[in-house]
């Protein structure tokens, strides 16, 4: 049995690591509770510690109806079956099936499992497979070691030396993306919902309250679909690099535009996180500087938003200037790189 003292100071932390292995009695309610029970705190004096629910009981107390406290090993083995199913699936597992299996329904499912991971279910998913992809490229070395064994000193050399291409397959997209698959899904981001669509070669639309229409108007000769397995580990490496922005470069791209436009978009990525660049800078950043028009027209025929950061150029006098889905979505792209 735990002291009192270390009892008690798990209950006022609400520590969850303590659940399970003691239950607070609360003597003037006549209930007992889980260590993190999320109700107010009962007074020191009050309370008196057991080392199970069954002690509890015996002293004639009933369980809480908020924290449910017998249910502690339930919870338990439903978020380590839960990460058993996915872990073997080796992707994102529809919610009602996962909390159909323990019994809880999806709503109590997925604040259980939040609570015990600190991650949705889906979101657990795709943090595990971007690990796994990271750790199959960096152990397998289909890419790095390729790119080590080319005589770059590192990816991010690489990515800057091979620029110029943007990754881009200009033929595809000449005919509506005439056969060209194109993997996409929709996803709740904190900026909104994010349309990501990519092809083979890399990320080819980025884009806020969109959904499959937009790639239909885009794409209408390319074969669409949803989901994937090796497209949601690029998923993740995007949603990641929307939610904590950092170095983006090594995440491909699949985009094509006009001479200019392409010139643009590169100056774009070109420069760096938490800075801005007026259109004015941009347009003499490409060698044209009397075409801050035109510059900000390819800004916004950008197709690949935050990876092609265009939320970065903003107007001369410090006005955020326009941004194609909404100001309140540049506004916070750019507060989170300022960070
Ligand atoms: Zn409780």
């Amino acid at each position: 049995m735990i002291a009192d003292d270390e009892a008690w100071a798990a209950v006022t932390e609400r520590n969850r690591a303590f659940d399970g292995r003691f239950v607070t009695g609360v003597l003037t309610t006549g209930i007992y509770c889980r260590p993190s029970c999320a109700a107010r705190h009962p007074a020191r004096r009050n309370v008196r510690f057991f080392a199970n629910g069954e002690a509890a009981r015996a002293a004639g107390l009933r369980p809480c109806k908020r924290c449910l406290p017998d249910d502690v090993s339930r919870d338990e083995r439903a978020v380590l079956s839960a990460i058993e199913a996915i872990k073997a699936a080796g992707q994102p597992l529809a919610l009602a099936a996962l909390a159909e299996e323990t019994g809880y329904s999806p709503s109590h499912f997925q604040r259980v499992f939040t609570r015990h991971t600190g991650l949705s279910p889906a979101a657990f998913a795709r943090a595990l497979m971007a690990e796994r992809a990271a750790t199959a490229l960096s152990e397998e070395g289909s890419v790095t070691q390729a790119i080590y064994a080319a005589g770059y000193s590192g990816p991010s050399r690489f990515y800057e030396a091979t620029e110029g291409r943007l990754g881009m397959a200009p033929s595809a997209w000449a005919n509506g993306g005439r056969g060209a698959v194109i993997h996409w899904s929709v996803v709740e981001t904190s900026l909104g919902r994010m349309l990501v669509a990519a092809t083979a070669k890399g990320v080819c639309r980025l884009s806020f309250n969109e959904g499959r229409e937009a790639l239909d108007q885009r794409f209408p000769q390319a074969e669409l679909v949803e989901g994937g397995a090796e497209f949601e580990a690029l998923l993740a490496q995007v949603i990641a690099a929307v939610e904590a922005p950092g170095d983006f470069g090594h995440i491909p791209l699949d985009v094509k535009g006009t001479a200019f436009q392409e010139a643009v978009w590169r100056e774009l990525r070109r420069i760096p996180k938490g800075e801005t660049r007026t259109y004015a800078e941009l347009a003499a950043a490409v060698g044209k500087p009397k075409a801050v028009r035109a510059a900000g027209s390819a800004n916004g025929a950008n197709n690949v938003a935050v990876l092609i950061p265009c939320h970065r150029v903003i107007r001369t006098g410090g006005h955020l200037g326009g941004y194609a889905y909404g100001l309140d979505i540049k506004r916070a792209l750019l507060e989170k790189e300022s960070k």
